[in-house]
């Protein structure tokens, strides 16, 4: 039990130095540099290349998303995930450790170039992805996590990185088993990680890049933009690609009826969401109980129609 307390203390005060020092050091390696970096790239298509032309430079919940790629990229991790994943990690080993195994790798690619490692990686990773959030949509209870993301009504870039800290701990655990369990000699993910931030940013940007036939492959912001129409045709949704749109096409499930510039964004009623941060971490765990205590409302009153109507009668 102290061995777990010791990583949860020490996962703290680790992450705290070492964004500290990310801050403090700019440099090619350097997440917090990169995400700034790309953020004002992005930023500055939109303002120069905008896709929607009447859109405000900065939008609607500029600020307010501005704060969550904050919040989920770094203070996140900084607050808890990153304790709660270092023990979950340890946990799991000494489970494994009961059944006299080190680890899950089941398909050795060490001796692979790097350059196919990563790219194995980059496309494991994303059709994992493309199914946990199919299931995001498909799952009542997931679902009202990730309507925090849906909540955006004007697209920007900074929209990327609007979603539940909830949504964080659903991808990371549904993710580890199967990653492990491919053996990759490299340790440094970090480019499939910026590659991936980057394309996300794309995504959601007020931004028209003809794609071509690479339209097909890589995810876009003239796709992803149906991703989140407040009406959609199909009851949970369509384009679910994360970096890829390929999946979408290769299962069925890419819908891009026409340019969708102007549509409206969201979903029923998404003008009486939460609008502050606070408030949208604490909905998903309400939503619930208000649905529930309507329905029973609801109910008492057909029941006393009823009783009052078979009076009348
Ligand atoms: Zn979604
Ligand atoms: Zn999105």
């Amino acid at each position: 039990m102290e061995k777990y307390r010791d990583i949860f203390i020490s996962s703290f005060t680790d992450y705290g130095s070492y964004l500290w020092r990310e801050v403090l050091n700019p440099s090619w390696g350097n997440y917090f540099y990169w995400l700034l970096g790309l953020s004002l790239f992005f930023w500055l298509l939109e303002i120069l290349l905008p896709w929607r032309q009447h859109q405000a430079k900065i939008r609607q919940d500029f600020w307010l998303d501005g704060f969550y790629m904050l919040f989920n990229f770094f203070l996140f991790s900084l607050v808890g995930f990153n304790a709660i994943s270092n023990i979950g990690v340890e946990a799991f080993s000494d489970f494994l450790a009961l059944f006299g195994l080190n680890n899950l790798v089941a398909f050795e690619i060490q001796s692979w170039p790097v350059w196919a490692q990563l790219l194995t990686l980059f496309m494991v990773r994303d059709f994992i992805q493309w199914n946990i959030h199919r299931l995001l949509h498909r799952s009542d209870f997931l679902w009202k996590f990730h309507k925090v993301h849906h909540s955006v009504q004007q697209m920007g870039f900074a929209a990327h990185l609007r979603f539940h800290w909830g949504e964080t701990i659903v991808y990371r655990t549904l993710e580890y088993i199967p990653l492990a369990m491919i053996g990759f000699g490299i340790q440094d993910f970090f480019l499939v990680h910026i590659f991936a931030t980057a394309i996300g940013h794309f995504n959601h940007s007020n931004f028209h890049l003809p794609l071509g036939p690479l339209r097909y492959l890589l995810n876009n912001p003239q796709m992803h933009i149906w991703h989140h129409a407040k009406h959609m045709p199909r009851k949970y949704g369509a384009n679910y690609g994360i970096s890829l749109s390929v999946w979408d096409y290769l299962f069925g499930t890419a819908y891009k009826p026409e340019n969708g510039r102007d549509i409206e964004l969201g979903f029923d009623e998404v003008e009486h969401y939460p609008q502050s941060f606070i408030e949208q971490q604490w909905h998903p765990f309400r939503e619930g109980r208000t649905t529930r205590k309507k329905a029973l409302l609801e109910e008492q009153q057909e029941l006393a129609n009823a009783t009052a109507g078979s009076v009348v009668k």
